[in-house]
């Protein structure tokens, strides 16, 4: 395997079976897991109700392409469709979010005839070689040979940048002017914004609500798409919303949404929902091997069924707040401990080198590893500098596990050097 890989640990974890919101290694260590709901692990490890969808749908036939029809995927496009808030939505199945980007791009550049892109700074919206173009994040641009023209905006870090201090509505105005700004030195027709509602990779930060409605009526006056990356953000996550663009929906949904991650439980499903005209632009054909198969479909289809039919997003909503409060608590006397910021099931931990601005990734690191420990995996995240610890445990989170979690935190925290 490559050099940049990246791994969390010193000694890397291997994975061999999970439970709830558990899972075990292979020297039978056993952690509770506030970061796979992120991952891939959207309602719980293990979850009976897909783990049977998918032996079932592996039974009768796993041969997959788009080519042909198969009903899991007819009834996970519709499901979708209807849940993305996008009027005449048309939904297309990829195997990643990546691919889902990758598919975003081809979409609006070739609805608007232009490859040209504004992303936010501090973004992450994939590894190939478009989506790492419009990925702001220094320490995820593996490359600066862009196929696209690409315009970083600010906006979605409220930590840092020039409007750090600024109330919500002045930080949004500020952030408006400097989109205008952008596009004043854009030349041509720019195609469109590609956005996370909330940043992951990029430390789980959020702009004001509203920012991207706000956005939403520049774009609109130059005809440029909203390209809104809920890859992170998707299926209730954020707790008040089902996606999170629903925080920015003052002028209307996006034009264009990506999703991958959870919506399979662990299966590789990505996906772009678009209005139908589009959608409909692309003016050749195309296809996609295992996008859309039969067994990953059959997981999603089962994993969305229980996500609403155990209101999961409500769940995010109530255990999210109280795994909040209950991190600020603990948070309280640790000077490393910048800022504790969330929202739903999406909590980051900002450390600073004490009493200053600079991030702290020693400290990030050794909370990691004490926490691995204690029996609790946590993620990582922020700038170039990953000293943001996130977490993100699956949506069925109970009060007592979240209460575990934060305990052992308390214990893992007292570690920083
Ligand atoms: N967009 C966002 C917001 C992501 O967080 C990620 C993965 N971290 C991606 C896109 C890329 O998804 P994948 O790893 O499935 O290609």
């Amino acid at each position: 395997m490559p050099d940049w890989l990246a791994l969390y640990y010193d000694r890397p974890i291997e994975l061999t079976h999970g439970e709830g919101r558990h899972v075990w290694d292979a020297d039978g260590n056993r952690y509770l897991d506030f970061f796979g709901g992120i991952l891939t692990t959207m309602t719980a490890h293990a979850l009976p109700e897909v783990t049977k969808a998918v032996a079932d749908q592996a039974g009768r036939i796993i041969h997959s392409s788009t080519l042909y029809l198969n009903r899991p995927m007819i009834e996970l496009a519709e499901r979708v469709a209807a849940l993305s808030g996008i009027p005449d939505a048309r939904v297309f199945f990829t195997t990643s979010g990546t691919e889902a980007n990758d598919t975003a791009l081809l979409l609006a550049t070739t609805y608007r005839r232009s490859n040209q892109i504004l992303a936010m700074r501090n973004s992450y919206h994939g590894r190939s070689f478009s989506t790492v173009s419009v990925t702001g994040n220094r320490g995820w641009s593996t490359t600066s040979l862009s196929p696209l023209q690409t315009y970083y905006v600010h906006g979605a870090v409220r930590t840092r940048g020039p409007f750090a201090a600024l109330p919500d509505a002045e930080f949004t105005a500020a952030a408006v002017a400097d989109l205008e700004d952008v596009l004043g030195q854009a030349r041509g027709g720019v195609a469109a914004l590609i956005a996370e509602p909330v940043q992951g990779v990029g430390g789980f930060t959020a702009p004001p609500d509203g920012l991207y409605g706000a956005f939403r009526e520049v774009l609109d006056r130059h005809g440029i798409l909203w390209i809104s990356d809920e890859v992170q953000t998707g299926w209730g996550r954020t707790g008040d919303h089902f996606w999170g663009w629903q925080a920015h929906a003052q002028n209307g949904p996006p034009d264009i949404l990506t999703f991958a991650k959870g919506i399979g439980n662990g299966m590789s499903i990505g996906g772009v929902v678009a209005r139908s005209e589009v959608m409909n632009c692309l003016d050749a054909s195309s296809i996609s091997t295992f996008g859309g198969s039969p067994v990953t479909m059959a997981a999603g289809v089962a994993n969305l069924a229980y996500l609403q039919e155990h209101d999961l997003q409500g769940n995010a909503r109530r255990v999210g707040g109280l795994l909040l409060n209950r991190l600020r608590a603990v948070c309280a006397g640790v000077p490393a401990v910048r800022e504790v910021r969330g929202r739903g099931l999406m909590a980051g931990l900002e450390l600073t080198e004490p009493g200053t601005d600079r991030a702290h990734p020693a400290a990030a690191a050794a909370v990691l590893e004490a926490a691995r420990e204690g029996g609790l995996l946590l993620g990582r995240g922020g700038g170039h500098d990953t000293s943001v610890l996130r977490i993100a445990p699956p949506l069925s989170l109970t009060v007592a596990e979240a209460e575990e979690g934060a305990e052992i935190l308390e214990q893992a925290l007292r570690s920083i050097p």
